[in-house]
């Protein structure tokens, strides 16, 4: 039959472009968990809108863009400089990112930013209008329009304000903090209503999709109902859809003989030693320095395991222009060395830490040979490193400390040991639980996390979104 046709709109497309010449350019897709549960949504038609991550200033290069792109089933959205600097760079990553994971604004420029408030919020609805623009170039009527992440809250708003009859879906990757935190934004109101513009709203959790619903009652003075928000007779949905992963994505990695290889090598290179893992980007929500201090508390306090545990830490660069990334950087890499000088010998060393990103099948081997995952985020929208991690793990069945401040805490909380990432003293014990874990015990933690990861894709994901937003239009239909 006829495909329903989807429009997602990212602030990033899911590829790369690099030029090559005046009009030919070279793409390089990024197979992330997005990418996959969207192909691999059954009787929708996807196309992709968004930024391609460069400047295009020239038409040559931008219709060049363009055509390539197509085939790819992207269609990208061009910024100047100048904007993606005050929208992207200013309001998403300076005030948003760190106000939806309780950071509050960097101490040192925190006037600065104050100050540049409102141009950059000015430059966050202009941004949000270029989006809304080739959204209604490409609009067919009975599209699905589904915009993701807090890069695009101004988006529902535009996109009804052209046209009421479209089907408009929001979801947000990272948090929504409580409204106590909320409320501090000055563009609060308006960002509220631009999102409720929207016929559904969705969050990983629903602790985030309350926090929500609470900053509509209190800040805007609307009415909270199970289903959503309401104003004026009008509801909007809001709702928790917790992401999954591509699970068998990583099963036929593990199948693949060159991982294997590699799970062989990594199996003996570390032969003797439990191995912990980490991977992170390099970012004040993941807890990266209170992880390691944890680390250090529990070798501090348990010398028997002193050459009996390496903890390999995955930090991917993220950022690094940023002088508050810059100095998360050095901090990690004093308290490293210093456990490191403490505690290594002159074979081997405690914890092995990477300033680098690992491309699929190495992370896969890597999540294989480790017996325990330690993820700190202090918070974190879902934490997708944990499930990768389970999913992995179908053999070594190993355990998973988790942040109770990750969304994944959760839907994994049954076979995960939960950690407050603020209490080293807590961490540094899960880590003794962990390693001195009885099989049975352990095995029966793996079988619910497995249960739950292979059994929550992120197909199933973007399937039960479409489908309530398809769902939410008929239901205001047959309402009016
Ligand atoms: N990842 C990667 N290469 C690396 C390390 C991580 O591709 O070297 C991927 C990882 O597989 C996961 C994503 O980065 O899919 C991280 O997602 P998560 O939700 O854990 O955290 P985020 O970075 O989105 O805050």
């Amino acid at each position: 039959g006829m495909k329903q046709r989807l429009l997602v709109v990212a602030n990033r497309l899911p590829v790369s472009a690099v030029r090559r010449g005046e009009d030919s350019w070279s793409l390089e897709i990024s197979a992330g968990g997005l990418v996959s549960a969207l192909l691999g949504v059954k009787d929708v038609d996807a196309k992709w809108i968004g930024w391609a991550g460069v400047n295009v200033s020239d038409e040559v290069g931008q219709r060049a863009l363009v055509k390539a792109l197509a085939e790819k089933r992207c269609i990208p959205v061009f910024l100047d400089e100048e904007i993606v600097h005050q929208y992207y760079n200013g309001y998403c990553n300076n005030i948003l990112w760190p106000l939806f994971h309780y950071l509050g604004l960097p101490q040192e420029d925190r006037l600065a930013t104050t100050r540049n408030f409102e141009s950059q919020f000015n430059a966050y609805k202009r941004a949000n209008q270029m989006f809304a623009d080739v959204v209604n170039q490409h609009y067919q009527e009975g599209d699905v329009v589904w915009c993701h992440d807090y890069h695009l809250m101004f988006l529902p708003k535009c996109l009804k304000d052209h046209n009421s009859k479209m089907k408009v879906g929001w979801f947000l990757h990272t948090p929504f903090p409580s409204s106590e935190i909320y409320r501090t934004l000055p563009s609060r109101s308006e960002l509220l209503r631009s999102v409720l513009a929207a016929d559904l709203v969705g969050f990983h959790t629903y602790d985030y999709a309350r926090h929500f619903v609470s900053a509509c009652t209190r800040i805007l003075g609307l009415e909270g109902t199970p289903e959503g928000v309401e104003d004026q007779g009008r509801l909007t949905r809001v709702a928790a859809f917790p992401i999954g992963i591509d699970s068998d994505r990583f099963k036929r990695a593990l199948d693949l003989p060159a991982v294997k290889k590699h799970v062989q090598e990594l199996t003996q290179r570390f032969a003797g030693r439990k191995v912990m893992l980490g991977v992170d980007r390099l970012d004040m929500i993941k807890g990266i320095p209170q992880k390691i201090l944890a680390f250090e508390k529990f070798l501090e306090e348990n010398a028997n395991w002193r050459d009996k545990v390496v903890l390999l830490q995955i930090a991917v660069p993220t950022r690094t222009d940023v002088p508050e990334y810059q100095k998360l950087t050095s901090q990690v890499h004093e308290i490293v060395g210093r456990i490191n000088g403490r505690f290594g010998t002159l074979t081997a060393v405690p914890i092995h830490h990477l300033d680098r990103s690992l491309d699929f099948h190495a992370l896969c081997a890597l999540y294989a040979v480790t017996d325990v995952a330690l993820v700190t985020s202090l918070r974190d929208g879902m934490n997708l490193v944990s499930y990768e991690f389970v999913a992995c793990q179908g053999l070594k069945k190993g355990v998973l400390i988790l942040s109770e401040f990750a969304g994944a805490a959760q839907s994994l909380g049954a076979g995960a040991l939960l950690v407050n990432p603020w209490n080293i003293t807590e961490v540094a014990n899960s880590i003794a639980h962990a390693l001195n874990m009885p099989s049975e015990e352990r095995e029966k933690r793996h079988r619910h996390n497995y249960a739950h990861v292979t059994t929550h894709t992120a197909q199933d994901w973007a399937e039960t979104f479409v489908s309530e937003l398809n769902d939410t239009i008929v239901e205001a239909q047959l309402r009016t």
